[in-house]
């Protein structure tokens, strides 16, 4: 396989995104990821600042522009990049090893006769237990642990909290994602309504607001339910967390990992030894890698 290739898709992905992003900032459409993420957190910010479910809790929470920072940092910049660059070669690599045995239709499922809407379903549900699946690695296996730890760092929860996240966690997810989603036989252009529906349902997840769907949140992830998510205190019975739903929390309640003891908005989040946590951006995304480190020194 020639390396250059790869190369190349990576080297265009970049310019793609680079020329992308000029007309994204300055061009205000519907199909605009960045307006929408603007809109999305300011629409929910008002909701947190007139209905605020803890009504202690400061507009301009503890580790607010921290977050902030993270949310364009990850949601706008980085995984657009790595979405784009490390997808194409993934998908490129995976077409190009099948063709080594001969194989070159890799569409194992026909949906293209499906209806619109019923793509788009199937798309969002393996999508989500996808990320429900890479959530619970991210909890159980203590080197991804020590990548998720950034977003357990939240002591106080407002919109901004859904997008601090270590940048590794985007390539976690969007390989995992990307890759058998794209060998059913979906394209970039569908993930675009995903994601603003995901985003805004993981915005309101973080939010300082009481909401819960009705019968619906059996269904639906939301605040009440994710706030138990990033509590510090665990039931003796799932020492390693509970609701890991992303968008859905359809998944915890089929398999058993839901857990809402009370409503609890003043329960304390985070993890055991947080204080020793870094508290800045740069320090917080090298860490694992340090922390990493002087483990196996100490080994
Ligand atoms: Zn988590
Ligand atoms: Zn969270």
């Amino acid at each position: 396989m020639e390396i250059e290739k790869y190369i190349k898709i990576i080297g265009d992905s970049y310019y793609g995104y680079f020329n992308y992003l000029v007309n994204e900032m300055f061009y205000p459409s519907w199909h605009n990821y960045f307006w929408w993420l603007l809109g999305l957190s300011v629409g929910v910010w008002l909701l947190e600042i007139f209905l605020p479910w803890r009504e202690k809790q400061a507009i301009f929470r503890k580790d607010f522009w921290l977050d902030g920072f993270y949310m364009f940092f990850n949601y706008f910049l980085f995984s657009l990049i790595a979405y784009n660059a490390i997808s194409n070669v993934a998908v490129e690599l995976f077409n190009d090893f099948l063709g080594l045995f001969g194989v070159e239709n890799i569409v194992a499922i026909h949906i293209e006769s499906w209806p619109r809407w019923a793509q788009f379903l199937l798309l969002f549900l393996i999508a989500d237990f996808i990320q429900w699946n890479v959530h619970r690695l991210l909890h159980r296996v203590p080197a991804l642990w020590e990548f998720h730890k950034v977003h357990h760092s939240v002591e106080e929860m407002g919109f901004a909290a859904h997008l601090r996240f270590h940048w590794m966690e985007t390539i976690l997810y969007k390989s995992a994602q990307y890759i058998p989603l794209a060998m059913i036989g979906y394209g970039l252009e569908d993930f675009f309504i995903v994601h603003i529906f995901t985003t805004a349902i993981g915005h309101l997840n973080h939010a300082n607001i009481k909401l819960t769907y009705g019968p619906l949140k059996f269904i639906l992830n939301n605040p009440v339910m994710h706030l138990w998510h990033h509590a510090k205190a665990l039931p003796k019975n799932m020492p390693y967390g509970v609701n890991y739903g992303i968008t859905l929390s359809l998944w915890d309640y089929l398999f058993k990992t839901d857990y809402i003891p009370h409503e609890g908005e003043y329960e304390p989040l985070g993890f055991d030894g947080m204080e020793e946590f870094p508290k800045t951006f740069w320090q917080q995304v090298t860490y694992p890698f340090f922390k990493k480190k002087s483990n196996e020194d100490a080994e």
